[in-house]
């Protein structure tokens, strides 16, 4: 009687259920597992963010229907933190929304600016839910490979005009997920001249901008001229305040498709919950200094992972971005074959690059929110099982 509908059946299969159910099994039986698959920060919120939470949920203004647009308060702080970041100036009113996470606007976009039959071209290897979202809008997803070769950045250029002429919407997503690959302003310039160009509508999600080594700090797509015209770009309070499960962010840029995707979202959603509004517009307006303190914490375990995966011979190059690190599989395995051996021989979790797409194959995904202690178990877990296979 519930068969599942065209629209789930469309959905490739979940290439990580079978490394969930191993994993769960390894545990009941007692090994100590390491899981460096999870894109979920290990690290607590911010107190002053909790803070603010508390008072505002005793506050009975903050218990009902928030608006469909979000605070006016928190539209406004946004605006003031994007102008202070990248210099770009924002209309609270009109180019900025707040959503229930980036995903929840990711996902919800299509449906705002596809018909059906239209194509999205999204990268491969790739952030799940630009497929998805897609196929539930009855839009057609175009793979763009995300090659090595090229920095890991689609290649504009090579996509042909029949296609181009059915493409609506760009999905990219920089600092990257999974490849921790960065784009410059330069590439930037080239994506919104080429959205012109062709009239497609740029969604750059941005969700790991403020993750960023080394000193580097990601540009938004909004600081190209022009940009407006053809973008939105997702952030997120997820992954730089390590508020995953708060569920908070935003879109800005252009006003007429924010408009569009609000009309959707008020057919959906019924806003965020306001104490937690209170709470990120907190967060944006004074979190640089516990978020530099929260970045040294990656970067320092991003030199253990680099320093340690170099003693024991594997060749990559570590992130300027992102809290991941994208390695090639060494000769002779899959990327699924080797997450399992990983799994089996040494009990740790990585993730498999293929389940991101079939141009993630040949890779594999190690994320940088475990404690110290178990990356350093884990790199000599990986150093013993590699002597003992040399030898
Ligand atoms: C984590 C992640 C998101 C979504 O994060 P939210 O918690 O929904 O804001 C979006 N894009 C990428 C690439 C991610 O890794």
């Amino acid at each position: 009687m519930f068969e599942p509908p065209d629209r789930l059946k469309q959905l490739p299969p979940y290439l990580f259920a079978e490394v969930d159910r191993r994993k769960r099994e390894l545990i009941a039986k007692g090994k100590d597992v390491i899981d460096l698959g999870v894109g979920d920060p290990d690290l607590p919120s911010p107190d002053f963010v909790i803070q603010a939470l508390s008072d505002a949920a005793k506050d009975p203004a903050n218990h009902r229907y928030a608006l469909d647009a979000g605070m006016p308060v928190f539209r406004k702080t946004i605006t003031q933190w994007f102008h202070k970041r990248f210099g770009v100036r924002l209309d609270p009113d009109k180019e900025v929304l707040p959503s229930i996470g980036s995903k929840e606007a990711i996902a919800h976009l299509p449906l705002a600016v596809l018909n059906p039959g239209n194509v999205a071209l999204i990268p491969d290897p790739g952030y799940p839910v630009y497929n998805s979202a897609t196929l539930f809008a009855g839009g057609e997803p175009y793979r763009m490979p995300l090659l090595e070769s090229n920095d890991f950045l689609p290649d504009l250029g090579s996509l042909e005009e029949p296609l181009l002429k059915r493409a609506k919407l760009l999905y990219i997503n920089y600092p990257n997920n999974p490849t921790s690959a960065i784009a410059s302003k330069d590439f930037f310039v080239d994506v919104v001249r080429f959205a012109k160009k062709h009239q497609i509508l740029v969604a750059q999600d941005a969700a790991y901008c403020e993750v960023g080594f080394d000193g580097y700090r990601a540009p938004s797509i909004l600081e190209i001229n022009g940009a407006k015209d053809v973008c939105v770009e997702f952030h997120s309070l997820s992954k730089t305040f390590n508020m995953t499960g708060w569920r908070v962010g935003f879109v800005a840029g252009n006003p007429q498709v924010l408009s569009l995707l609000a009309k959707v979202k008020s057919n959906i959603d019924s806003g965020i919950f306001q104490a937690v509004q209170i709470a990120a517009k907190t967060a944006l307006e004074s979190g640089e200094a516990w978020f530099q303190n929260n970045l040294a914490i990656y970067q320092r375990r991003r030199d253990l992972v680099a320093r340690r995966l170099s003693e024991i011979g594997f060749k990559f190059t570590p992130p300027k971005a992102t809290f991941y690190c994208w390695l090639p599989v060494p000769p002779g395995y899959t990327s699924s074959e080797l997450a399992v051996r990983f799994l089996e021989d040494m009990s740790l979790v990585v993730t498999p690059g293929n389940g991101f797409g079939k141009y993630g194959e040949g890779y594999f995904r190690i994320s940088l929110t475990v404690p110290d202690v178990r990356i350093e178990e884990a790199m000599s877990r990986i150093e013993k099982s590699h002597k003992h296979s040399h030898s």
